[in-house]
């Protein structure tokens, strides 16, 4: 490996603006990080230089742990987005300064220089001085100064940013052309998704200082794991859908059509759903289509693009018997879904359209994103405490992020045990309770009435900046990573999960201890894109947690049980006192995963891991 970064974290006034990212780059791959403005790149990137110091965390340059050492002593070759070329000196002395400094003597200089100004094509201009070149030039030389002393490892912040379109697609030939000649390990910066295709071997995305996921780019954009990465990468139109046993349904009937997915329960549940707009076919009824039908629809905007056309076309539930579709908005109100399409020139010629027109809706393929958390729905025993909680600066802010609706859901017997009244309807998404009333009631009333995932929010909580993870027994521990990987995907949070001993243990089972925060860890990186610490605690579990989140402020705990009464005897002090802190609490019955796995098996799929430490001396762990 070229690059290795381990868990690599930096903060500004105490917020991780790079938060845990690990990450390694192949000996001579061409590697781009991709993400929106303010998400952390540049700082990544700098701390790769040394040009910026980290918190935590580790960096290697071809084997060599370099974390403390200086940019010089790295050897990294670094250009930045604004050209940065010493103005008072010719391109010539500008390419040579760096082997100058390093004492080169002057006909080696001179030689270097020429293999450098023909490598980025601009042979014969030794000359000059930088004023006397166009942005493109000035960058060329830019990137010749970084090349000059041999780095190992090249370093490129957004280089094309201040040029127009022809000059960028220009260089970044003579990037990758350069780049390929010299084999030399590359880190490009860019927001620019087309840029991040045309040039990368492989692309990392980033979003609020996480490395979300990398992948080969026509990976990424096939089979995004995370809404993130499904939008930004090309337009996508998620919608909620449900799983069930029979398929993907939006409707009633299951949708027939390639579906990409990694259902992590049998158990029926909501999913988002991924619809890229050219997968969608349009039709002037549903027995003219040849995909799968799923709605019916009218035209709203028809914009003509040259080869393509972009269609904007609201999907009519009334319309449709079996498909009632819900678009995954910030809307509280289920509005119709709008979906986006687009067309190339044949199907724009088989099939003309107007606005206004009503067109049936199929779909060639649809990719089921393996998030648990699709959408909110809001619970309380009135309306009044149902609206106040749609409006928890919180709750809005997590949804906003992940594009997802908040539904809402007034339930008179909310946390009514005794009276054994069930909810008027199954519960969709994640249930969220304000914690002013008898939680542990209400968490099991939930759980009774088919959620899966609880949040509980106190009124003035602010989105946390720590957030703490455990789980109760085994079973949990897979669905609790995979909820914790999702929510922490939208919250600029550190992740610890917290493995916790009974007080009583002696020196002999801290091995098993932290043997099992390893396994935490590694199953989280490798099954869920998640980096998170890990630390050991000694004590009662519910007592220990209750004591770490009431220690500091802005912190939310992520916790997995498997069994109801733990509410109220293990974990009973988290549920008990009025508390400053967030929970969500993801529920998986023993049996539910049993029938999930066995299923699995069925199809052949084995992958389900089971992490080396032996279940006997697991069982002595989280307790
Ligand atoms: P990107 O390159 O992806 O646009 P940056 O790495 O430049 O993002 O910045 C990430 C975040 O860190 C931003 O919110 C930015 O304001 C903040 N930041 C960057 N450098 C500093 C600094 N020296 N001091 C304080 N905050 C900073
Ligand atoms: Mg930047």
């Amino acid at each position: 490996m070229s690059i290795v970064l381990d868990q690599v974290t930096k903060r500004y006034q105490g917020a991780p603006v790079v938060n845990d990212v690990s990450l390694e780059v192949a000996e001579g791959e061409f590697f781009v990080l991709l993400g929106p403005s303010g998400s952390g790149k540049s700082t990544l990137l700098r701390a790769i230089a040394g040009l910026t110091s980290v918190d935590h965390g580790r960096i290697h340059l071809h084997g060599q742990d370099v974390t403390h050492l200086s940019a010089r002593q790295r050897g990294v070759g670094f250009v930045f987005q604004n050209y940065a070329l010493f103005k008072h000196m010719t391109v010539g002395e500008n390419i040579e300064f760096a082997l100058r400094v390093r004492r080169m003597k002057a006909a080696e200089r001179v030689k270097r220089r020429k293999e450098l100004l023909r490598l980025v094509a601009l042979e014969g201009m030794d000359d000059r001085l930088p004023t006397q070149l166009s942005g493109g030039q000035q960058q060329r030389v830019a990137v010749a100064r970084a090349l000059a002393h041999k780095p190992q490892v090249l370093l490129l912040d957004e280089p094309f940013g201040a040029l127009d379109a022809k000059i960028r697609e220009e260089l970044r030939r003579t990037i990758r052309q350069v780049q390929r000649e010299l084999k030399i390990t590359t880190v490009l910066v860019t927001h620019d998704q087309e840029e991040a295709f045309a040039l990368a071997d492989r692309i990392g995305v980033m979003n609020l200082g996480r490395l979300l996921e990398t992948g080969k780019p026509e990976e990424l954009y096939a089979s995004p794991a995370t809404r993130f990465v499904a939008t930004f990468l090309g337009a996508a139109n998620l919608l909620l859908a449900r799983q069930t046993a029979q398929g993907i349904c939006f409707g009633r009937m299951p949708v027939r059509t390639q579906v990409s997915e990694r259902a992590e329960t049998t158990r029926e549940h909501e999913v988002v759903a991924v619809l890229r707009p050219e997968e969608i076919e349009l039709a002037p009824t549903r027995d003219a289509l040849r995909t799968s039908f799923i709605a019916n629809g009218v035209v709203e905007e028809v914009v003509f693009t040259g080869a393509l056309e972009r269609l904007r076309v609201r999907i009519d539930n009334d319309s449709a018997e079996e498909a009632r579709l819900a678009a995954v908005s910030s809307d509280s109100q289920p509005a119709n879904a709008v979906l986006e399409v687009t067309r190339t020139q044949h199907e724009q010629r088989a099939f003309p359209v107007t606005l206004q027109q009503t067109v049936a809706i199929g779909v060639r393929r649809i990719h089921v994103l393996p998030t648990p958390l699709s959408s909110y729905t809001a619970c309380g025993p009135t309306s009044e405490a149902v609206q106040r909680l749609v409006r928890h600066p919180f709750l809005t802010e997590l949804a906003a992020r992940m594009k997802t609706r908040i539904a809402v859901r007034t339930e008179a017997a909310l946390g009514q045990l005794d009276t054994d009244k069930p909810a008027s309807e199954p519960i969709t998404g994640v249930a969220v309770i304000s914690s002013s009333g008898n939680v542990a009631r209400q968490v099991e009333w939930l759980l009774r009435n088919g959620a899966g995932e609880i949040m509980v929010l106190p009124a003035h909580v602010a989105a946390p900046r720590r957030v703490l993870i455990h789980w109760a027994d085994d079973v949990v521990r897979r669905s609790t990573l995979a909820v914790a990987a999702s929510l922490l995907r939208h919250v600029p949070a550190e992740a610890v999960y917290l493995g916790i001993l009974p007080s009583h243990s002696d020196e002999s089972q801290k091995p098993i201890g932290v043997r099992s925060l390893l396994d935490a860890r590694s199953e989280a990186q490798a099954v869920h894109g998640l980096e998170m610490r890990t630390e050991l605690h000694f004590g009662a579990a519910g007592e220990e947690l209750h004591r770490q989140l009431s220690e500091a402020p802005d912190q939310m705990l992520i916790l997995g049980i498997s069994n109801m009464q733990q509410i109220h005897e293990e974990f009973g002090a988290l549920f008990a006192a009025p508390a400053s802190y967030s929970m969500m609490v993801v529920y998986r019955s023993a049996k539910e995963i049993d029938q999930a796995a066995r299923a699995d098996h069925a199809r052949g799929d084995h992958v389900r891991d089971e992490a080396p430490v032996k279940a006997r001396e697991r069982a002595a762990i989280g307790r």
